[in-house]
């Protein structure tokens, strides 16, 4: 019998792509509104892997043409010289797009300056201005990472509506607004998350299945319907019998791939799309102050 290979939902190709076409958009609005945008993301601390995540933000804004603001700060720095950095970055005309790297260190309050981020520079669309958009289906900055989720389903014309979505996970920062995503495209959505019980029935009826809740392996094959599409959000380190260290997903990709139609893989899945959109709505915010502000005309 002939084994089933799911296709890939090849996140890496797709974010190239929108990197070309927000080049190609900021070379064109760059001439008229006289400054590239810019994000400024900020970072407190020395944790290697925020470290590694705010180089891999910087150089892909420089490749589209993004100019870069982000800050460095020693891990000492206080909650109020933060909220002076993010008034100065809110008020100036270079400065589009806005975040805080996390984790934090533990003296300082993520919430709190985040809610400080003026909700039009909220590259991130975390701020619960741009949450309530969703909520409300306005316009408005969508978190990145489920709208990267959203952009690559899309991308492969994975229709939405009416299919059953399960959403495994539900954080503030992908979960919830996930599943709102998810039923803004008229999915039915359920959202599994560490009280649910047995798990394994509720993904069996996903015809759509997001796996983000930071478990490698936790999604096994004979938890997914036959012919399901699975996006694979999870991002985690793991360390093999000989002692080498690898980026994994939440779901067991190969045996997985016999099972479902479309797979992302991780890493070059849902990684590079995220970031995509960052730039993305970074981009969004520098199009819509220079609408506001009389210098462009879009539509
Ligand atoms: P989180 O720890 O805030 O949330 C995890 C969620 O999973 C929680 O809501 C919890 O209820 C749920 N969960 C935990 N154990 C469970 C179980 N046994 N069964 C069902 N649900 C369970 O994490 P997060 O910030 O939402 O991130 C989730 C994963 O996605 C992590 O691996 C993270 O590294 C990754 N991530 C990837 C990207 C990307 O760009 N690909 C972006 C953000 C987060």
């Amino acid at each position: 019998m002939e084994t089933k290979t799911a296709k890939l939902l090849d996140g890496k190709t797709l974010a190239e792509k929108i990197q070309k076409e927000l080049t190609a958009q900021i070379i064109e609005s760059q001439a008229k509104i006289g400054r590239p945008p810019g994000l400024a993301v900020l970072m407190v601390g020395d944790n290697p892997a925020s470290a590694a995540y705010v180089r891999n933000k910087e150089k892909s804004c420089a490749k589209v043409g993004i100019a870069s603001f982000g800050k460095h700060f020693p891990k000492e720095t206080t909650q109020t010289e933060l909220e002076d950095v993010i008034a100065a970055l809110n008020q100036d005309e270079q400065v589009d797009g806005i975040l805080v790297q996390l984790p934090l260190p533990e003296h300082l309050d993520a919430v709190k300056l985040l809610h400080q981020i003026e909700p039009d520079k909220d590259a991130d669309g975390l701020h619960p201005v741009n949450l309530g958009r969703l909520v409300r289906g306005e316009r408005g900055l969508r978190s990145c990472t489920p709208a990267g989720v959203m952009r690559l389903l899309a991308e492969y014309e994975i229709s939405l509506r009416g299919k059953q979505a399960v959403v495994v996970g539900r954080s503030i920062l992908v979960g919830k607004p996930m599943a709102l995503m998810l039923l803004e495209a008229d999915a039915t959505v359920t959202i599994a998350h560490s009280r649910s019980q047995d798990l394994k029935s509720i993904t069996q009826n996903a015809d759509v299945l997001i796996a983000a809740a930071g478990l490698p392996g936790l999604i096994t094959a004979d938890m997914v319907k036959p012919g399901a599409v699975v996006v694979d959000v999870g991002i985690n380190r793991v360390t093999d019998a000989h002692g080498k260290s690898r980026l994994v997903g939440d779901i067991n990709f190969a045996s997985i791939a016999g099972v479902a139609e479309y797979i992302t893989p991780v890493p070059g899945g849902v990684g590079p799309m995220t970031v995509a959109l960052l730039l993305q709505n970074t981009v969004t915010s520098y199009l819509q102050a220079a609408e506001e502000s009389g210098v462009l005309n879009v539509k």
